[in-house]
C-alpha cells in the first residue's frame, strides 16, 4: 500500500504502528525518528523500523506516508521540521489523543500538495516507550479519523485502508466532538486516577508495609496515573476547555457526597451509589 514510511516518534504507539503496519504488509520500507540513540536503537532491534534517525525533515524525503506519533505538545514543531521536505501526494496522519489543535496546525503549517488526516487510536495502555510497542496494540481498537475540511473521498478511503488493515475500526469524527468525548471518556479518568493515587498517598504515607493495605481496588483504579507525565501534560493543555468543565461535573459529584457525610444522609447515599452502577453498567453495555 505504501512504499516508504516515516515514524516521526517511535514510542509506544508509533513503534506498534511500525510493527502490526509491516506485519500486514500495508507498509514496505519504514524509517523511524527519535532524539535518543537509545530509542534508535530499540526500534531497529525489535523490527519496528528498517532504518533510523534523528531528523524528521531526512525521514520524510521520499515518503508516500508520515505517521506522526510525538506528545500532542511536540506536533506543531514536528509540522514545522518537515513542511518544505514532505512529498507531493504523501499522506500525512498522526496519533494525538485531542485533535483540534492538530488540525488547525495542519491547515496553518502543511502544504497544500500533501493530505493530513488526524488519527486517534484507542489503544495503548500506561507504558511508555519502544520495548513497549506490540504488533497486536491496534487489534480490535477503536481508531478515530478526523479528515479536514478539504479532504476527499478517495483520500479518506485511504487512510480507512490503512487503519482496517492495522485490525482495528476506524470511526470518522469532527476534531471538536471527539476531544468533547475524550474529556469525559478518557481525559477526566486519567485526572482522576492521578488525584486518587496522590490523596491515598497522602493519607497513608508513613505506614509501615503499605503494600499489604493496598487492595485491587486502589489498583484498579490508579492504573492509569503510570502514564508518562508529559503525554498528559500535552493532553490537558491541549483540551483546557472540555476537561475543564468535565472536572467541574466531577466536584459536583463529590459535594454531593460530602455533603451526604456531613448529614449522615443515608438516602443520599443510596441515591448516588444506585445511580452510579446503573451509570457505569448502561456505559459499558
Ligand atoms: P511514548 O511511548 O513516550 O513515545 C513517544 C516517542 O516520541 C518516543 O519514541 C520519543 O523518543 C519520541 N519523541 C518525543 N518527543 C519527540 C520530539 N519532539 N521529536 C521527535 N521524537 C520525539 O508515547 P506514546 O504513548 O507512544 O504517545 C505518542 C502519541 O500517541 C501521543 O501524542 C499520545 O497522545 C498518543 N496516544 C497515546 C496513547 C497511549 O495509551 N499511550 C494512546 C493513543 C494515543 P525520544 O524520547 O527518544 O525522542
Amino acid at each position: 500500500m505504501f512504499e516508504r514510511t516515516a515514524i516521526i516518534g517511535i514510542g509506544l504507539i508509533g513503534g506498534s504502528f511500525g510493527l502490526a503496519a509491516k506485519r500486514a504488509g500495508a507498509v514496505e520500507s519504514v524509517i523511524g525518528v527519535a532524539r535518543s540513540a537509545d530509542t534508535r536503537e530499540a526500534a531497529l532491534a525489535m523490527g519496528a523500523a528498517d532504518e533510523v534517525t534523528a531528523d524528521p525533515a531526512e525521514a520524510v524525503r521520499g515518503a508516500d506516508l508520515v505517521y506522526i506519533a510525538v506528545p500532542v505538545g511536540a506536533i506543531r514543531s514536528i509540522f514545522q521540521q518537515i513542511r518544505d521536505s514532505l512529498e507531493p501526494g504523501a499522506l500525512v496522519t498522526d496519533a494525538g489523543s485531542t485533535k483540534r489543535e492538530v488540525m488547525q496546525a495542519a491547515v496553518e503549517l502543511l502544504p497544500d500538495h500533501v493530505t493530513f488526516i488526524g488519527g486517534h487510536p484507542m489503544a495503548g495502555s500506561e507504558q511508555s516507550g519502544v520495548r513497549a510497542a506490540r504488533a497486536d496494540l491496534f487489534e480490535g481498537a477503536a481508531y478515530y479519523l478526523t479528515p479536514g475540511e478539504t479532504t476527499t473521498q478517495d483520500e479518506l478511503n485511504r487512510a480507512l485502508a490503512l487503519v482496517r488493515a492495522l485490525g482495528a475500526r476506524p470511526d470518522v469524527k469532527v476534531a471538536e466532538y471527539h476531544d468533547r468525548l475524550m474529556a469525559a471518556t478518557s481525559h477526566l479518568p486519567h485526572l482522576v486516577a492521578a488525584a486518587l493515587a496522590s490523596t491515598t498517598h497522602h493519607l497513608v504515607s508513613g505506614q509501615k508495609e503499605l503494600g499489604n493495605f493496598l487492595g485491587a481496588g486502589f489498583t484498579d483504579t490508579t492504573r492509569l496515573a503510570e502514564g508518562l507525565p508529559e503525554v498528559w501534560r500535552d493532553i490537558f493543555l491541549s483540551n483546557p476547555d472540555n476537561v475543564a468543565a468535565a472536572l467541574d461535573k466531577m466536584i459536583e459529584q463529590l459535594e454531593q457526597f460530602s455533603a451526604a457525610f456531613r448529614e449522615l444522609d443515608s438516602e443520599t447515599f443510596d441515591r448516588l451509589l444506585e445511580e452510579a452502577r446503573r451509570a457505569r453498567r448502561e456505559l459499558l453495555d
